[in-house]
């Protein structure tokens, strides 16, 4: 799902977030942007756009834009993307690829349910799900 910039506002009012234009600024930016990237690289950006910024304001930025589910925080390479797909549950997959750093976003409802019901067996309540596997994508793959 690819939002323009106008329709990924609407969604953030549909899902009430309380924007600021902090806020809105690093959605903005990912928005634009090709890849993740990180909040060191975002603070840079924003520096060179404002002139000065409180790196605390862009990473409080972050922090509440991952919690409402509309960025993801990848953490084995420790950046941030644009949620790619409209979706409140907590469960993502992201297919990591190691050749072009493609990142794809994935949910898969059947592996959720069965990590669920794994956790529930073990007395585990799951808060967030993030699962990050990397590999080659399709279209490196096809490239040899
Ligand atoms: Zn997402
Ligand atoms: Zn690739």
């Amino acid at each position: 799902m690819v939002l323009s910039f106008d329709e990924l506002l609407s969604l953030c009012k549909t899902r009430n977030l309380k924007m600021t234009p902090q806020r809105q600024w690093v959605l903005e930016c990912l928005h634009a942007a090709t890849e993740p990237l990180t909040a060191y690289e975002l603070l840079d950006v924003y520096r060179k756009a404002h002139g000065s910024g409180e790196a605390m304001t862009v990473y409080r930025a972050l922090a509440y834009l991952e919690k409402m589910h509309i960025i993801h925080k990848i953490h084995s390479q420790n950046k941030y993307k644009l949620c790619d797909l409209d979706h409140t549950d907590s469960g993502v997959q992201l297919f990591l690829c190691t050749r072009c750093h493609n990142t794809q976003e994935i949910h898969s409802s059947g592996l959720q349910a069965i990590l669920n019901k794994t956790a529930q067996a073990n007395g585990f309540q799951i808060e967030q799900s993030m699962l990050e596997l990397s590999g080659i994508c399709k279209e490196c793959r096809s490239d040899v």
